[in-house]
């Protein structure tokens, strides 16, 4: 309880907007201290120019193989008047935990420590790692800082991400695109006084729909509910008056690719597709991608790992709908599965709770893997 609490206090937003965004040092160094007094080789490794945002890498035991267990430190902004309480203070009510991060996903490390005391961490014959990251709710800059830092880790990861306790080997990617066409405004009387921005986004809209279709007829992945890749056309702005030609139109995009679909190609497509629409027709296109976008994850359903949590949780693996940073930790050697204690509905809200029924299974199955993988296997 008190480890919940602690993390819960200190404070980890992370945002893209600077107004909002903050240290996760206070987190990551409570976490390297803790998992330091149990024998882990500890490190906090710099995840940008920042020197407040950091992972926190914990060791222990050698060798290869191994298992990864990896969570992030950071929470998303929140607005105190929507909450009953504090939302910084755990609060334990209804058989749940409130507080910021207690479902997404701060409880997860308390529940690591938990579980390592049901385990002789003497007879570890495979390395043990705690990955605790930075950013993964804004820029996923700690994952790609691990990725960019080439730090080998050990070859099974568990993700322990809101799942309701349910293995997850998939999900989609993200991508997000704004397109800005820009004419010249004049008199609506004659055509001809400019360029006709909105004219011109029908035709990219129109282009992009078509896109769309191409594409879903070539990706399909029936293991998802929404078997194929989704464009979703987000947002539009443009123009201002009637009696006046449309000189700039805005439309952002919303794109969920399916795990063999690779991130950049697919923004590459979408450009060239756009600058094809708008040919001749003298508009200036801007791009802009929101941010940076996320590939999807798979895992082989066959991995060790996989079938390990399936027997463990006793439920089959499965899909969901949003990201995590399981895209990269599979890009650097692991076999990453996803499951946690908690519920993604309750992620990102108010007043987020943690089910207390969910902790002692959870805790169970970490002692489990960490005893499959790091003792039993070596
Ligand atoms: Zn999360």
């Amino acid at each position: 309880m008190e480890a919940f609490s602690r993390l819960i206090a200190a404070p980890s937003v992370s945002s893209i907007d600077p107004l909002y965004n903050q240290s996760n040092r206070e987190v990551a160094e409570m976490l390297a201290n803790w998992f330091a007094d149990l024998g882990f080789s500890t490190e906090l490794q710099l995840v940008s120019s920042n020197p407040d945002k950091l992972n926190m890498i914990a060791c222990l035991g050698q060798g290869d193989g191994g298992l990864v267990l990896s969570g992030h430190t950071d929470t998303v902004p929140y607005n105190e008047k929507l909450w009953m309480q504090d939302p910084l203070k755990l609060l334990e009510k209804d058989n749940k935990f409130y507080g910021l991060g207690s479902t997404d996903m701060k409880s997860f490390f308390p529940i690591i420590l938990a579980a390592l005391e049901k385990i002789d961490l003497e007879k570890l014959n495979r390395p043990l790692y705690i990955l605790a990251t930075s950013d993964e709710e804004s820029t996923m800059a700690g994952a790609k800082a691990l990725v960019s830092s080439e730090r080998a880790l050990g070859r099974h990861a568990l993700i322990g991400e809101p799942t309701g306790l349910k293995p997850i080997n998939m999900h989609k990617g993200i991508l997000v695109e704004t397109i800005k066409l820009t004419g010249s405004s004049g008199h609506s009387s004659d055509p001809d006084f400019g360029v006709n921005a909105l004219e011109g986004m029908h035709t990219v809209i129109s282009s992009l729909m078509k896109l769309r279709e191409e594409i879903q007829a070539q990706h399909k992945n029936p293991l998802f509910k929404v078997p194929v890749p989704t464009m979703n056309f987000a947002s539009i702005q443009g123009g201002d008056n009637p009696n006046r030609i449309c000189e700039n139109c805005e439309l952002t995009i919303d794109m969920r690719m399916l795990p063999s679909m690779d991130l950049n190609d697919c923004r590459a497509a979408i450009r060239r597709n756009v600058m094809q629409a708008i040919d001749g027709r003298r508009l200036k296109v801007e791009f802009d991608q929101v941010f940076a976008g996320m590939s999807g994850m798979q895992t082989d359903g066959n991995a060790e790992i996989v079938q390990l949590a399936e027997k463990l949780a006793g439920e089959p693996t499965g899909t969901v709908a949003f990201g995590t940073e399981g895209p990269y930790l599979n890009s650097i050697g692991m076999e990453t599965v996803v499951l946690g204690p908690g519920d993604i509905d309750q992620a990102h809200q108010a007043n987020e709770y943690l089910l207390l029924d969910r902790i002692d299974p959870m805790i169970t199955i970490l002692e489990k893997m960490i005893t499959h993988f790091c003792i039993n296997e070596g």
